[in-house]
């Protein structure tokens, strides 16, 4: 009689490349420390920082209305609101909570946050690079994902969290 092996774990050793997987309990932290500071009233809480593969998962919030950044992006972008709300200038369309939001390669445009948003808080996996840009398109400034990683060792450093509290994220 067949055996019911639907509850029998796997039996042998994961791949030795495989990295360990990445576990974070409360995604949005108790610890405020944890969120980094990009700009005035904007943060990042780093997730998944894939450095291996030259992408970043984290959540962005937002605390302040206006305009918060022009920029390019060479590779996808996938968004999913987990609170407030946001748009582009470029686009009609307003990413609202609960909506998951696809950027496709190639576009350029302008993040707004309007005034009657007090917190946005989005999930966001950023591909390749973020290029800051002027309204004609040129370069300005860019972020990848090892920018992030050194933006968050410098906070965790200067915060007391420790420099080496990125490892946890870097894969
Ligand atoms: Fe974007």
């Amino acid at each position: 009689m067949a055996q019911d092996n639907s509850r029998t774990p796997y039996r042998h050793p994961q791949p030795k490349e495989s990295p360990p997987e990445l576990v974070i309990a409360a995604a949005i932290p108790a610890d405020e420390r944890v969120w980094v500071p990009q700009a005035e009233n904007v943060w990042f809480r780093p997730l998944c920082l894939c450095a291996s593969r030259g992408y970043w998962m984290n959540l962005l919030r937002v605390r302040k209305s206006g305009v918060l950044s022009r920029h390019r992006h060479p590779q996808p972008v996938h968004g999913y609101v987990i609170k407030g709300r946001w748009r582009y200038l470029e686009h009609d369309w307003v990413a609202e909570e609960g909506g998951y939001v696809y950027e496709a390669p190639g576009e350029t445009h302008t993040l707004v946050v309007d005034e009657d948003v007090e917190e946005m808080i989005t999930l966001f996996q950023v591909n390749g690079v973020m290029l800051y840009v002027d309204p004609d398109g040129a370069v300005l400034g860019y972020e990848d994902v090892f920018t992030k990683i050194d933006l968050c060792r410098k906070h965790y450093a200067a915060i007391g969290l420790g420099a080496d509290f990125v490892d946890q994220f870097i894969r």
